[in-house]
């Protein structure tokens, strides 16, 4: 190999490579703004300077616990301000952060203890029943640390002190260090399960920086920025924002339960400009009462993914005075991965021909390297014509470690070099993809491939529906055929009739395309609130 005339020069310099790490954030913020307001709660508010000493007396008395690199620590918590101090204390010390979802059940939460092998447990009062239960069923003791949130509702105490009597046992003096090594793993998020066993997602510190700073760019985070909670930080450390909102040096407003009758006036009382949610959320604040959705007067910028946002529901947020931006990604890859970037040309388009641009999944972030739609089994690119379909796949950054303790599904998931999303897209000519389905979800009738995403699509428009879900059902004849789950606007129950349902959407799609079944109630959701559509299918193939 010829060596470069640059090479020789570049060890010289090689004390300014600083692993990069999302812990830096609260450092400079609270050099830089050491009076602003980072955390409010309630009547509650954290400078930076408070936070930063917060971090350092807790990860100061991790350490004196005997907590060290490579250690996992998990906690149970809502949006709290704790629960975002955890994400810079606990990798502060190298150790590994285990968020644990809120809304688990115990046996999930003991599998997830026991797999992750955790070392201590921090656990908000409000959630003490469900996380007793699942220490009881462990079989190993664990050091249990209680946050005592006087905001909680109920709950107990279970741990051997409370949060501020823990953080007395740290060094307010305790030198912060960065990791040794930025691929070093920071965090361990358990998938919520939606296709099976619950798998442990590592990320590392590198994925995590680049993640947060990917996204404080695209969603144009500023030091003025005010972000609502209204997404959990236990989902992918809330899609990275604990972190990309101090990177930018904004605040972070807590909310501890996603309830339209807190949200609005919390909008308005702390002049929000920034949140993220899935759709589920924004079409509870589309569907809630008159009474509860108060004026602000700003724009509020929201960000939504986990699930497709049908066009309707982008809309009627704007009508709102949101802004809407379509963000796609899943656990494996820090939250989001892909942006639907706005066009300038876009601007003149009607509110309901922007929806539809918007309500595609885009490009990849500007962290991301790449995404790309493939045939799985090739690799090959489809023809970027809007309609071939073929699996998302994607490299770069901020792509996960792998699976813990899981080789198998690790080598799955890398097949080729490429993590496989299992989401089934088509590539526009812009550019810009489009998820039409997981790719268990994809409904085949009589040899066609049908979208199901594309029929809530349109149901989503029908005036008297609040929320639905497509999903196959067994038939003789085409082998499959689209069986819908609806659920009414509460005004309208009693009013629509299946027949009804069918004969709009014959009217508004390709009539093989259109439900030939539709089943009225409410909708059973996972643990982060998606639309479970194995449950749907299961009721299909069983009839229970
Ligand atoms: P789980 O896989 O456990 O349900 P994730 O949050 O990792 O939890 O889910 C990732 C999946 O969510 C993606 O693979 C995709 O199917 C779906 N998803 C996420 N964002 C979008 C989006 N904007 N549009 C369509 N589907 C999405």
């Amino acid at each position: 190999m010829t060596s470069s005339i640059y090479d020789k020069d570049l060890d010289k310099n090689a004390a300014n490579y600083v692993p990069l790490s999302p812990v830096t954030f609260l450092k400079r913020a609270a050099t830089v703004y050491p009076n602003k307001i980072a955390v409010v709660h309630g009547d509650r508010r954290i400078t930076y300077r408070d936070l930063h000493a917060m971090v350092t007396r807790f990860a100061s008395a991790l350490v004196k616990r005997g907590i060290r690199k490579g250690d996992t620590v998990s906690i149970l918590a809502p949006n709290i301000p704790e629960m975002l101090a955890a994400h810079y204390a606990v990798p502060l010390i190298g150790a590994v952060l285990n968020s644990i979802n809120t809304r688990l059940d115990a046996p999930t939460i003991a599998f997830i203890l026991e797999h992750g092998e955790s070392k201590f447990v921090i656990s908000d009062k409000e959630l003490n029943p469900v996380m007793e239960e699942a220490l009881a069923q462990l079989g190993k003791t664990l050091p249990v640390i209680d946050i005592d949130d006087p905001m909680a509702k109920g709950g107990k105490l279970i741990g051997e002190k409370d949060f501020d009597a823990f953080l007395e046992e740290g060094d307010a003096d305790y030198e912060w260090s960065l990791p040794e090594d930025e691929w070093q793993a920071i965090c361990l998020n358990y998938t919520s399960g939606t296709t099976g066993n619950p798998k442990g997602v590592v990320y590392h510190h590198r994925g995590a920086y680049l993640n947060a700073m990917g996204n404080a760019v695209s969603f144009g985070l500023t030091p003025t920025s005010v972000y609502l909670w209204t997404l959990p930080m236990f989902h992918c450390n809330g899609w990275s924002y604990t972190w990309a909102v101090t990177a930018v040096g904004g605040t972070h407003v807590c909310l501890r339960a996603v309830d339209p009758a807190l949200i609005f006036p919390s909008i308005r009382d702390n002049k929000v400009t920034h949140m993220c949610g899935a759709p589920i959320v924004l079409t509870m604040l589309i569907h809630a009462p008159a009474d509860v959705k108060c004026e602000f007067p700003q724009v509020v910028e929201v960000a939504t993914g986990g699930a497709a946002p049908p066009s309707a529901v982008i809309s009627n947020m704007e009508k709102l005075g949101f802004h809407v931006t379509h963000l796609y990604g899943m656990t494996e890859c820090y939250g989001p991965s892909a942006i639907c970037a706005w066009q300038d040309e876009w601007n003149d388009l009607s509110m309901e021909d922007k929806a539809s641009k918007v309500a595609r999944q885009g490009v990849a972030l500007v962290t991301l390297e790449e995404q790309r739609v493939v045939d799985s089994e090739t690799m090959e690119d489809v023809p970027a014509d809007g309609e071939t379909i073929g699996e998302l796949v994607m490299r770069g950054n901020t792509v996960m470690r792998g699976y813990l303790k899981n080789p198998a599904a690790s080598d799955a998931a890398f097949k080729g070099g490429w993590l496989h999303t299992g989401d089934l897209a088509v590539m526009h000519p812009d550019s810009y993809i489009e998820v039409k389905d997981r790719s268990k979800d994809i409904i085949i009738s009589g040899g066609e491939n049908i979208s199901s995403l594309e029929i809530e699509e349109v149901l989503y428009k029908h005036p008297d529906i609040m929320e639905a879900a497509v999903v196959a059902a067994p038939h003789e004849k085409w082998g499959e055929t689209p069986s819908a789950y609806v659920t009414l606007k509460a005004e309208s129950e009693g009013k629509v009739s299946a027949e009804d349902v069918i004969a709009y959407c014959r009217s508004h799609m390709a009539h093989y395309k259109a439900p030939t079944k539709v089943t009225f109630g409410p909708l059973p959701k996972t643990s982060t609130g998606k639309i479970q559509k194995f449950v749907l299918r299961d009721l299909e193939k069983t009839g229970e």
